[in-house]
Order: structure tokens, then C-alpha cells, then sequence
């Protein structure tokens, strides 16, 4: 157990009690390990063509897939690279990585070449599930690589429906020790590039149980909800708040390949989705999308935030359309295993009413603290600083980067989030902006969070973001990237006198950008670092 911290330390725990974590099993067997409860309800429906999987077929075919793998050669210990978006396989092949003892490293099907050569090469993967598509560009890789294909398999590929003609009882005997990995997520590269984070089962397990478990579960999952699940789960934040929790709560899964409104909301209505886990570009189109008042969305009676900062304003027009649900955020990071805190009005038995905007409260078996960035020293309510977190979720480790490790987990076991953020009277937790992200000017703090949610708000601005510009007197200076709704009558002179006149003077626009989109990550994410880029 890590050293107690200094007396001085103010500690943030859960209003919810503690929780015995089953720390002795691999993340396979936690996540069915109530499987003969719930073995003939629906696991997966695929969105596409509606074809659903038992939870005694997840299961086989899981294991299937870990017996398919075993004789390719996969071992414990080895890596294999999931590149799929949502879909049964996608979750056959996690599972059946975990049951081998391997570990899964998952990518986006749309990466370049170099992309994903990067990430093979740094996980030393050398066995890949994935589209016949993208056969190409990991041949580009240059590795010698066994590679399996849910669709057509090209020359000298294997075909995944190999998996089903296998005899789940040849799923070899593998000693799991839970301090190994079983995943290797990549963060978002949204302030710079992807770094490997290396999840334990332990690690895994445990963000679940913080999640799901207990009497008085922190979101409370019923059996018979039906999950939405459309965003990517090669992205920790989808595989653990989606994918995980709801196989371990013996809920539906509703699995969507990708992002598309109208498809979305039919199958919304279709099979009355009643959780909606959402990044905030999402709740943007659900908000200005009209054909989202053609359907019925009633069946929602729950809707999760995460991956960013959401504006209120965009809180406030969701739940305008969607009055029945109840909203709140998650806050979560890859090296936090991923999740940090959680809304308390998703538990069974809510503790307290929440506010909006914020995050809420850090999840049980765990400890958060704001320090001031550059001292160190622990603040107490209502102080913003860095965001540092302690438990059994935190990742073992950054993939071969020893020194980024101990830079991110000190030896007292806290992360260091980067984070900016705060902790209100109620303990519910509020995100600024990320320390990298704030700006400078002369010693005054500019967070671009605020100035972007203030920026959204005029009836003429769709999105925007802001980010520092170098400046000789100030150091840095805001300006902002715009999308106009509609370009006449917007002037960048009214863009600054709006924000001016709402702002203390060291906050106020120096530049107004018109552009056509800002860019956002696949997890969701404003990549403010391609705007500064377009600076230099
Ligand atoms: P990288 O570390 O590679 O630059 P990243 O930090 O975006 O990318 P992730 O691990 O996917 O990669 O994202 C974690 C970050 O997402 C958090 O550190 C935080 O800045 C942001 N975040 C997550 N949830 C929220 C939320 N509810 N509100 C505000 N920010 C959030
Ligand atoms: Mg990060």
C-alpha cells in the first residue's frame, strides 16, 4: 500500500462507502462472472442488421475466439492490436485477449499507415483483427504480422469465421496474475502524441466495480436497460463506461459502427434505448439536429457525458429535449483506468441533487486532491489547481517511457492529471481547462474553456475554440477560432466586443479566426493543438 501523504494533504473521498473489489480475477471472468444469472438475456444487438448475441453466446464465442487465437500462436503476454470499430468481434477478440493472458492494444481503423505503424511498433504487436481495408496500410508496417479479417480475408490473411468452427474447450490453461496487463490503450494525442498506457486486470477491474458495484451502484445499471454504445470502443473511455459496465450489469449493448444522426436516433427509438453515454460534439448534433424532434426518444432515462468539457448551455438544451432523462458527466482519463469521478445522480440511491457543469464526485476506493501547480501544496474547497488521483485504477505505467511515468504517478502513488480543476462545498468536482491549455498573459491565467462556452452562446456562433497566440509585451494572448452560423453580419469586431463586454480585460479576444469546422478527436476532444499549429 503507498505511504499515507502529508497531514497537510486534503483528501476528497466518495459520499458513497467503500466496496470490496474482487482484486483476484482476471478482467474476463469479473466482467461474467454473474453470467449464469443472465446467460440467455441479450448481451449485443448489432444496430446495422439487429442481430443479437445471448450472454451464454458472448461468452462462447469469446472463448472460441481465445482458442482460435491460442493456436495462431497468441500467448500470454503478447500483444495483439484490436483495429475494429464497434462490433461483436471487436468485443469476441477483447475478451478472448484476456482470457490468454495477452494483451489487447486497440486503434482506429481510419489511422494512416504511419499511424498505426507507430503504435504497432511501440506495442510490439504481432497479431492483428481487422478489415480487409486496412490490410494495406499494415502491410505498409513493414512486421511480419499474423493478420485476421471479420470480413473477406485477402491473400495470406486468415478469416475470423474461423473462430466460430472452434472448440471453446481447447482455450488453453493460462496462470493470470492481475498485476499484468491486460489492455494498452493509447490517450487521445490531444495535447500531444498518443502515449501507451499500460492496464492492469486489477487496474480494469477496478474502475468497473467503482462504476457499477455495490449495494448503492454509482450508475446503476438495470439488467433490462439497453445500452447505447456508439462511441469508438477502441477508445478506453467507450470499452470501459460502455462496453465493460454493461456486460458486468448484464444490460444490452447497442452497438452503432459509426456516428451517424439519423441512423442513431431510429435506432434510439427502435429498440428504446434508456442510457446514452455522449462526447460533447455528439450533444451538439442531437441539440441543432431538427430531425431529432421527428422521433421518440422517451425510452432515455439516462444520459452520460464524458471525454471533455461540456458548456451548460448545451446541458440545458439536451435535457430540453430529452426532459424524462436524467444528465450528469464522467470524468476520466486512459492513465486513470480511465475513470476519475462520476455523476451522483446516476446511483441507485442519489445521494444529493447535482449541479450542472460539473464532473461529480471522485469515484469510492479512491482519493483526489487539488494541488497548486507549481508548489505542490494540497488546496482545500473551491480552489482550483491540479487534479491528482489515488486507487487501484491507476495504470501501472506509461508503455517504455519510465520517465514520463514517475513525472505522472508520483512515489505516493498520486496521478497528476494536468487538469485544472476544482472542488465545490458539495465535493462535486469541476474541470477548468488543462494546465498545458491555459493561457498566459503576463501572470494573469486565461482558461480557453470559458472563453469558448461564453463564445457559443451568441445565436451566430456554432463552435469555436481558443488557444494562446505568442505575443512580445503579453507573452500570450487568447484568439479564437469561430464557426459563424451563418457568415453575414459576423464581423470579428463584434466576436471581440461580445466577449469584451462579459470579461475582465486580461481575458478579452486579440484576433477572431472565421473557420469552417474545429477540429475534434475521434474520442470526442477540441484538438486546439492543430489551431495553435495554424498560428506558427
Ligand atoms: P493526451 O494525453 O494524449 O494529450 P488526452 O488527455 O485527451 O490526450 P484521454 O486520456 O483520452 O487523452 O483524455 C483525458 C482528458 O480528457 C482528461 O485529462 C481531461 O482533460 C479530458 N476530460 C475527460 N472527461 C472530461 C470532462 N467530463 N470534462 C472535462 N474534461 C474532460
Ligand atoms: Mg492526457
Amino acid at each position: 500500500s503507498p505511504p499515507p501523504s502529508t497531514p497537510a494533504t486534503h483528501v476528497f473521498r466518495s459520499k458513497l462507502p467503500d466496496i470490496p473489489i474482487p482484486d483476484h480475477l482476471p478482467l474476463h471472468s469479473y466482467c461474467f462472472q454473474k453470467l449464469s444469472q443472465v446467460s440467455d438475456r441479450p448481451c449485443l444487438i448489432v444496430g446495422s442488421t439487429g442481430k443479437s448475441y445471448s450472454y451464454s453466446e458472448t461468452h462462447l464465442f469469446s472463448r472460441k475466439a481465445a482458442a482460435t487465437f491460442s493456436k495462431l500462436g497468441v500467448q500470454r503476454g503478447d500483444v495483439i492490436m484490436i483495429l475494429l470499430h464497434n462490433s461483436p468481434e471487436f468485443i469476441f477478440s477483447f475478451m478472448g485477449s484476456s482470457m490468454l493472458g495477452a494483451i489487447a492494444t486497440t486503434a482506429n481503423p481510419y489511422y494512416t499507415g504511419a499511424e498505426i505503424s507507430k503504435q504497432l511498433k511501440a506495442s510490439g504487436a504481432k497479431f492483428v483483427v481487422t478489415y480487409s481495408r486496412c490490410v494495406d496500410k499494415l502491410r505498409e508496417c513493414g512486421e511480419v504480422l499474423t493478420i485476421v479479417t471479420v470480413d473477406d480475408p485477402p491473400e495470406n490473411c486468415l478469416s475470423f469465421s474461423m473462430v466460430y468452427d472452434a472448440n471453446e474447450n481447447d482455450v488453453p490453461f493460462v496462470e493470470i496474475d492481475t498485476n499484468d496487463a491486460v489492455s494498452l490503450p493509447f490517450s487521445s494525442g490531444t495535447t500531444g502524441l498518443p502515449k501507451g498506457v499500460i492496464l492492469t486486470h486489477k487496474n480494469m477491474v477496478s474502475s468497473v466495480a467503482q462504476q457499477v458495484d455495490g449495494e448503492n451502484p454509482n450508475l446503476y445499471l438495470k439488467r433490462n436497460d439497453i445500452v447505447l454504445c456508439v462511441l469508438p470502443m477502441f477508445h478506453i473511455f467507450s470499452l470501459s463506461s460502455i462496453v465493460l459496465i454493461s456486460i458486468r450489469s448484464g444490460a444490452a449493448l447497442l452497438l452503432m459502427e459509426k456516428f451517424e444522426i439519423e441512423s442513431l436516433l431510429r435506432l434510439v427509438e427502435r429498440h428504446k434505448v434508456t442510457v446514452a453515454t455522449v462526447v460533447p460534439p455528439l450533444v451538439v448534433s442531437l441539440v441543432k439536429n431538427p430531425k431529432v424532434a421527428d422521433f421518440n426518444l422517451s425510452s432515455i432515462r439516462l444520459v452520460l457525458s464524458g471525454a471533455a468539457p461540456l458548456r451548460k448551455e448545451l446541458e440545458e438544451a439536451l435535457m430540453e429535449r430529452l426532459p424524462q432523462a436524467i444528465f450528469g458527466q464522467g470524468y476520466g482519463m486512459t492513465e486513470a483506468g480511465p475513470v476519475l469521478s462520476m455523476c451522483s445522480a446516476f446511483a441507485k440511491e442519489p445521494p444529493m441533487p447535482t449541479k450542472s457543469g460539473s464532473c461529480g464526485r471522485v469515484v469510492r476506493n479512491s482519493e483526489l486532491k487539488v494541488v497548486d501547480p507549481l508548489t505542490g501544496a494540497s488546496l482545500t474547497y473551491n480552489q482550483p489547481g491540479e487534479i491528482c488521483v489515488r486507487g487501484p485504477q491507476v495504470m501501472k505505467g506509461y508503455l517504455n517511457d519510465p520517465v514520463s511515468t514517475s513525472l505522472t504517478v508520483d512515489v505516493e502513488g498520486w496521478l497528476h492529471t494536468g487538469d485544472i480543476g476544482y472542488v465545490d462545498d458539495e465535493e462535486e468536482i469541476f474541470i477548468v481547462d488543462r494546465v498545458k491549455e491555459i493561457i498566459k498573459f503576463k501572470g494573469f491565467q486565461v482558461a480557453p474553456a470559458e472563453l469558448e462556452a461564453l463564445l457559443v452562446t451568441h445565436t451566430s456562433i456554432v463552435d469555436a475554440a481558443v488557444v494562446p497566440q505568442n505575443d512580445d509585451v503579453a507573452g500570450e494572448v487568447p484568439v479564437a477560432f469561430v464557426v459563424p452560423s451563418t457568415q453575414n453580419g459576423l464581423t470579428e469586431e463584434s466576436v471581440k466586443e461580445f466577449i469584451a463586454k462579459q470579461v475582465v480585460f486580461y481575458k478579452r479576444l486579440h484576433k477572431v479566426y472565421f473557420v469552417k469546422t474545429i477540429p475534434k478527436s475521434p474520442s470526442g476532444k477540441t484538438l486546439r493543438k492543430e489551431l495553435k499549429a495554424k498560428l506558427s
